[in-house]
């Protein structure tokens, strides 16, 4: 079970302001991680420490109000408590990402020669931090990576733990997001980055990876239906999202 570590007892300065005016409930939690090196601290005695100095980052470097994140969670399976619940983040890198989702920032690093290893501590930490900002903060049931919504590795070596629904609080499969995907009008949302991922790396599909419904995927989608003995409607509903990522 994860702890969670209040602002008070991480040292957390005061936010220079918040914003509530999101809609958390039409997207969800988006997973991130720190950096391209690695970052995992080997004693959780100096998480707080560096929890501290990404915070300050983010104010004095980046001019932001706060620590960007909504939580922040160590490979000792502690959750950092960031902006929180019902404050708009600075972490998504668009403004439909940061308006709709929430942000859960692993304390870990690295490029594909040399991860942070992902502990099970850590993924128990964000499975709790996806809880609570569902409970208490209204999230919808959407999981994505940082890569689903803009251009970066982030969350490295995470993203497949992502796609596997291992994040999610009651394990995997990664969760029907809660819309249906449709060309007509294109649908435009994060989770269809996910999927079209998803399609192209366990579905042998060549999908433009941009979180937009259009025509190609409508046909992948329309192929992918009729090869699993699915009604073939070109809509990705519940039983298609389960269906690509089970
Ligand atoms: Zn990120
Ligand atoms: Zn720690």
């Amino acid at each position: 079970m994860a702890t969670f570590v209040t602002r008070a007892q991480w040292g957390a300065r005061a936010p220079e302001g918040t914003n509530s005016n999101i809609t958390p409930e039409q997207g969800g939690v988006v997973i991130h991680h720190i950096d391209a090196v690695k970052v995992a601290r080997a004693n959780h005695a100096d998480c707080a420490a560096q929890v501290r100095g990404i915070q300050s980052y983010h104010m004095d470097s980046n001019g932001w109000a706060d620590v960007a994140y909504s939580h922040l969670a160590c490979v000792h399976g502690y959750l950092f408590q960031g902006r929180g619940e019902y404050v708009r983040t600075a972490a998504q890198g668009t403004t439909q990402g940061n308006d709709d989702w929430y942000a859960i920032c692993a304390l870990t690093g690295g490029t594909a020669s040399a991860y942070d290893v992902i502990s099970a501590q850590l993924i128990d930490a964000i499975r709790y931090g996806v809880n609570r900002l569902r409970v208490s903060g209204g999230a919808g049931p959407a999981i994505t990576g940082h890569r689903d919504h803009h251009a970066t590795e982030c969350p490295g070596n995470l993203y497949s733990r992502v796609l596997k629904g291992e994040v999610n609080p009651g394990g995997g499969p990664l969760p029907y997001p809660g819309v249906n995907f449709r060309q007509s009008p294109p649908t435009v949302h994060a989770s269809v980055a996910t999927w079209q991922y998803r399609m192209n790396s366990a579905h042998g599909y060549s999908l433009t990876v941009d979180g937009q419904y259009g025509a190609g995927s409508d046909a992948a989608c329309r192929s992918f239906q009729s090869g699993k003995g699915l009604s073939v409607d070109g809509v990705v509903g519940p039983a298609t999202w389960a269906t690509t990522f089970a």
